[in-house]
Order: C-alpha cells, then sequence, then structure tokens
C-alpha cells in the first residue's frame, strides 16, 4: 500500500479501546492515538497506553500517544428537579428523546441567572465567572447553540439575556468569547491528569485553551519535571490565541488547530482562514500542525460521510496539513475503523493528484543565524530531490529538527528519519510525509550512509538504480551539525 503523507490522529474511547478494533485502526492509517482526558479514568487510559504500544510492536509501525488535557472548559453545572420543575418544558415537538439528558428551553429576551453556587431557579456552573465577564459579554450556552449578553453581575450571580431560542443541558459547553480568563491554561484537573499521563511516558501532552505563550510555562515545567523528551501541542481555540499567533507557535512543538471550540468563540466564517494561516505559520517555524474536529462528524452515526466532510478533509490536506484529527467518530462512534479507512482514502486520493501541490516553498528572509543555514540545507536537499527526480530523502537527526525542517517543505520524496532513539521515532509519526526508523546512529559519515541505505534496501523503501539523497553531519547522531548532501545511486 502506498503511504499516505499526511498523518492521521484517533481519538480513542469506548468504540475502539478494545485491542482488535484499535490495531484495526492501525492498520486503516492511524499513525496518532489520542487520549482525551475529559472524560474517563486513569485506569482506562493506562491500558490503553499499553495497548497502543504492544500493537505498535506487534505491527512493527510507529504509534505516537497524545495525552490532551481538558484545559479550564466552562461547563454548565447538574441541573436540579426544582429547576427542572420550573421551567417545565419538553424538547421542541414536545418529545424528550430516550435517553436524553433532560432539557430547559429558553426563549428569546428571556432573562436568566448564572451561578456557581445557584439558588431557586438559578442554572447551576462549574466555573465562577463572576470576577472576569463584564456588562455586554456574551455567555455562549450548550457548545454555542443559545447566546445570552450579560446585563448585570450581581456578586456571584451573572444576570444575562437570552439572544436566541434554544435549550440548555446539564454539563453542556460555555464559551465566553468576549472575556479574557486568568492565565494559567491547567486547572488541578490538568496537573493531576498531565503527571499520569508524563509519568507514562506519552509523546506528546496537549494543552487547551491557551491564550498567550505565557500559559505554556506551567506546561513546561511539568514536562521537564516528569518526563523531559515529552513535546508540547498548543491547541488554539481562543481569539486571544488567534491574536497572539505567532508568539505561541515559536513557543510550543506543535499546533492544533481545535476548531471545535474555536468556531464557537471566533467568527465561524473567519475559521478556513485562520487553518490556513496558522498551517502556513507552523511550516514556517517547521513545527506540526494538526486540523481537528468535525472532520468526518456524520460518520459518528452513519457508514457513509457528507460531501462537505470529504470536502474538508481534502481541504486540510491541500493546505499542507501535517494530520488531520477524528474526535467522536473513533471514540464513541459506529464505524471507527471504516472512518479512518475512508479518511486515509481521501488523504492519499489528494496526495496523488496533479491538483495537489508538493514542494511548497517558504520565505526565509526572516530567519538568521545558525537556524537559517539549517533552513536553507534542508531547502537545498528537497530542491535537489525536486529537479533530480529523487523519491527518497534519507536523514539522521537527534532532536527531529532536520527532519521536520525538511518536511517543512512538503517535498515529492518520502523522508526516512533516523532516529536514535524510540521517543524521536515516535514523535516523527506526526509530522508530514516522514517515516522514521529507530535504528543505532553510527556516528562515522560513511558508515552512517552505508547503514542508511542498508536500512532502505532491507526495508524495500526503494530498488535498485533509485537515486536517493542523504543528509548527514559531520558526527552523525550529533545534533544541529548538518552539513553534507549526499547524492546515491542503490
Ligand atoms: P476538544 O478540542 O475536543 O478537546 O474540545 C478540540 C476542539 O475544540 O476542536
Ligand atoms: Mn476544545
Amino acid at each position: 500500500m502506498k503511504n499516505k503523507k499526511t498523518k492521521i490522529v484517533c481519538t480513542i474511547g469506548p468504540s475502539s479501546w478494545d485491542y482488535s478494533v484499535l490495531k484495526q485502526l492501525a492498520l486503516a492509517g492511524m499513525d496518532v492515538a489520542r487520549l482525551n482526558f475529559s472524560h474517563g479514568t486513569h485506569a482506562e487510559k493506562a491500558a490503553q497506553i499499553v495497548l497502543v504500544r504492544r500493537i505498535s510492536r506487534e505491527l512493527d509501525k510507529p504509534l505516537a500517544i497524545i495525552a490532551d488535557m481538558q484545559g479550564p472548559k466552562i461547563r454548565i453545572g447538574q441541573l436540579s428537579e426544582e429547576l427542572l420543575k420550573a421551567h417545565a418544558n419538553k424538547l421542541p415537538g414536545g418529545q424528550q428523546e430516550k435517553g436524553r439528558n433532560p432539557v430547559i428551553i429558553l426563549k428569546q429576551g428571556e432573562k436568566i441567572h448564572l451561578s456557581i453556587s445557584p439558588i431557586s431557579d438559578e442554572v447551576p456552573m462549574y466555573f465562577d465567572l463572576s470576577p472576569f465577564v463584564k456588562k455586554g459579554h456574551r455567555i455562549l450556552l450548550n457548545d454555542g447553540l443559545v447566546e445570552a449578553k450579560v446585563t448585570e453581575i450581581n456578586g456571584k450571580v451573572i444576570v444575562a439575556v437570552v439572544q436566541n431560542d434554544g435549550y440548555i443541558s446539564s454539563h453542556k459547553g460555555v464559551n465566553v468569547p468576549d472575556t479574557r480568563l486568568p492565565g494559567a491554561s491547567l486547572t488541578p484537573k490538568d496537573y493531576e491528569d498531565a503527571e499520569f499521563a508524563l509519568k507514562a511516558g506519552v509523546d506528546f501532552l496537549a494543552i487547551s485553551f491557551v491564550q498567550s505563550p505565557e500559559d505554556l510555562k506551567k506546561a513546561r515545567d511539568l514536562i521537564k519535571k516528569y518526563s523531559p523528551k515529552t513535546k508540547l501541542i498548543v491547541k488554539l481555540e481562543k481569539p486571544q490565541a488567534v491574536e497572539n499567533l505567532e508568539e505561541i507557535v515559536r513557543a510550543t512543538d506543535a499546533i492544533m488547530v481545535a476548531r471545535g471550540d474555536l468556531a464557537i468563540e471566533t467568527d465561524v466564517a473567519e475559521v478556513p482562514l485562520v487553518q490556513k494561516r496558522i498551517i502556513r505559520l507552523a511550516r514556517q517555524y517547521f513545527k506540526p500542525v494538526i486540523v481537528a474536529t468535525q472532520m468526518l462528524e456524520s460518520m459518528t452515526e452513519n457508514p457513509r460521510p457528507t460531501r462537505a466532510e470529504v470536502s474538508d478533509v481534502a481541504n486540510a490536506v491541500f493546505d499542507q496539513a501535517d494530520a488531520v484529527m477524528l474526535s467522536g467518530e473513533t471514540a464513541n462512534g459506529k464505524y471507527p475503523v471504516k472512518t479512518v479507512k475512508m479518511m486515509n482514502d481521501i488523504c492519499l486520493t489528494v496526495e496523488g493528484h496533479t491538483e495537489y501541490k508538493n514542494y511548497v516553498g517558504i520565505d526565509l528572509e526572516d530567519v538568521d543565524g545558525k537556524e537559517l543555514a539549517n533552513r536553507a540545507i534542508a531547502s537545498a536537499g528537497v530542491v535537489l530531490a525536486e529537479l533530480a527526480n529523487v523519491k527518497l530523502i534519507i536523514a539522521g537527526t537527534v532532536s527531529g529538527k532536520t527532519v521536520q525542517s525538511l518536511s517543512s517543505f512538503r517535498p515529492q520524496a518520502d523522508i526516512v528519519a533516523i532516529c536514535n532513539d524510540s521517543e524521536i521515532r515516535n514523535q516523527l509519526v506526526l509530522v508530514w510525509g516522514v517515516r522514521p526508523f529507530d535504528i543505532k546512529i553510527e556516528t562515522q559519515a560513511e558508515a552512517f550512509w552505508n547503514h542508511a541505505l542498508e536500512l532502505i534496501k532491507k526495508n524495500k523503501l526503494a530498488s535498485k538504480n533509485d537515486q536517493v539523497i542523504i543528509l548527514s553531519g559531520p558526527v552523525p547522531g550529533v545534533g544541529g551539525q548538518t552539513d553534507t548532501l549526499k547524492l546515491e545511486t542503490l
């Protein structure tokens, strides 16, 4: 099977956490398993980590694990019987769907009271917003479906006027796009979850609702303390993050375009443009970027996606994302394996078409010093591959940077990364077009070249008389020194 360049991230949940389904996901094209810490217990997550590692070994296919922190996600609390009775409403059509949470219908113009410690008919909240929201701010209830405008703040009670008909139920998400929340995007729960995940050796830690580069510091400290090799993913889902985009991209190791919350918190019509801007910046700074949420949403229930969803995945590939992500589709959907197959098929189809542009230049004008040499030699390697029609670029890498730099130009050639350890190998799984291998790196340039060529032959990555390009330094295995570009015929 042809290797796709765009990587697939699958969220693991009840639909996919048993051995045989997970293995089928890996065979169907999953590269990265995402553990969503908004749900489930540490015991469940520990079992999933063991399973992913086992399947990776059995299939001899590197798989990365992301531990995704819930962050300061604001939610509606448990709606009390008293409150439900006070409203005594039903779902539109007068029917209460089976198994669904009881709901409260809200009408445009209605006044509601929101409180962290509710009495009588106040709507309960899990988070005390009263110190932060101001008159006129929007409070979006039920994942953006109901908009309310703040008119008054009485102590801890927020009074707001409903702007459109809709309904709310217990535990639904709340967004406050106009409000700057206090820094620190890690909650006490996140601290516990991050410590657990880092001790379990996950490859990536993802943090939610980041607003500024300062929000990364606490996560960096935890990583340093518990698992220094783990890399950090910032989820971009707040307008404040979009304002500080470039600094955040520079400060993090990888990025997620978290369109679920982003589309609620910002103008939804701008999300496709923000997606393109984020991907361009991520390539500029050679950091992997994931496009997430609702990519094949309808496949949670149906065996076939909508046309719009197929276009959405295809366009993320056209946009040059490193990876596309599935959430509920694989976590609790009815067709997890079918969904991954579909996504894999869309990626391969787009990548194989002439409309799909490989080799995308990057403006290196603002890059300087040591970084410029790295960027320039990677760029030269890619140009050489394009002009000489070379199918494979091989690079030894200690930190992963050389390989990420090569990938950021999105070459036609596949990139083979020769890594020193399994952590970097796993992390490079997320990077566009890269096939990472973990073998001992020879420290003599000549021995390294020969060893690399053996690996290529052994894994049948190229055939006799094919040309390959090898990037290496004077002492392979010592990072940051790439100075040699070698064109070799097998
Ligand atoms: P979530 O993040 O699924 O954890 O909310 C992704 C998003 O908001 O798109
Ligand atoms: Mn989110």
